[in-house]
């Protein structure tokens, strides 16, 4: 069973509780805010938050194999430092689509007032591997971070998966909240992106994972996009368009900032980076 809130729920919840539009009671200040910020953070709803967006893997992984298969370790195991990622039968990249999706959604989110942290900043270069995106995300306090893919699953299989951590210790105070963006991610990606859940990953969208790094070692809230099957024709046909990228860019923007939303409206200004304590450790020696 797919759990879909009806559409425009969460919006009509907004538009009932916006007091603003009733002008003629004098506005009560607001904690934290400074007066004459309502039009601001209205028009930059996430002014005062950090975001991590990972564009999975990188455009020349592929030409340093013993860099990106070197072994790291990953809070369970030891896996390769990263692999180079998919290809539509056609020949277009996942690490190309990642980009471009991940490059678009970090300047929607920018646009509604986000810092945004990137591991990466073309689609032509190495690495970093894995334990080296995630630690990125530690070590700046995102409110939120979210790893962008597509991926290479059986030809016959359509649909997006959105993979979430399985506590383990290291993770563990931040699975709620990585659960709950996980949710809002596969609702409002599955409604805005035109792409429907997995076929073969997954139940309802969604998927624990305790083998991956950035899902092991994360202390910020955390999830992994699989945005379609690159090896399912009708799936590769919108990955490769520009149009599908940047509707795909948007219904992740939105998630984000559903999720992020209650928390710049009553938190972000007293405790902006609180998830969450520093991480110290990613890998052993
Ligand atoms: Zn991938």
């Amino acid at each position: 069973m797919l759990v879909i809130p009806a559409p425009g729920q969460w919006k009509l919840r907004t538009t009932s509780a916006a007091p603003a539009m009733r002008a003629a009671a004098p506005a009560r200040p607001r904690p934290g805010l400074a007066t004459g910020t309502r039009g601001a953070s209205r028009a930059r709803p996430l002014a005062g938050t950090v975001v991590g967006i990972d564009p999975g893997h990188n455009g020349r992984s592929w030409s340093d194999p013993s860099f990106i298969n070197h072994l790291i370790w990953n809070g369970r195991e030891w896996e390769s430092c990263d692999t180079t990622g998919t290809a539509t039968d056609g020949g277009y990249t996942e690490a190309q689509f990642n980009w471009n999706v991940a490059f678009q959604t970090a300047a929607d989110l920018r646009a509604l007032g986000a810092r945004v942290v990137l591991t990466r900043h073309g689609n032509d270069g190495i690495g970093p591997c894995v334990t080296q995106r995630i630690a990125t995300f530690n070590r700046a306090h995102v409110n939120v971070a979210l790893s962008i893919h597509a991926d290479g699953g059986p030809p016959g299989g359509r649909g997006f998966t959105v993979l979430e951590p399985v506590a383990d210790g290291i993770n563990s105070r931040v699975i709620r909240p990585s659960r709950r963006f996980a949710a809002i991610l596969r609702n409002v990606y599955g409604r805005l992106s035109g792409m429907p859940v997995s076929t073969y990953d997954g139940v309802d969208g969604l998927q624990p994972r305790d083998n991956l790094a950035g899902e092991n070692l994360t202390r910020v809230p955390y999830a992994l996009i699989e945005c379609g099957n690159m090896r399912n024709a009708t799936d590769a046909a919108l990955l490769t368009s520009a149009t599908f990228q940047r509707r795909a860019a948007a219904a992740i923007s939105a998630a984000i900032e559903r999720f992020l939303r209650p928390r710049t409206q009553r938190e972000a200004r007293r405790s902006p980076r609180r998830i969450g304590p520093d991480a110290r450790r990613v890998a052993p020696a």
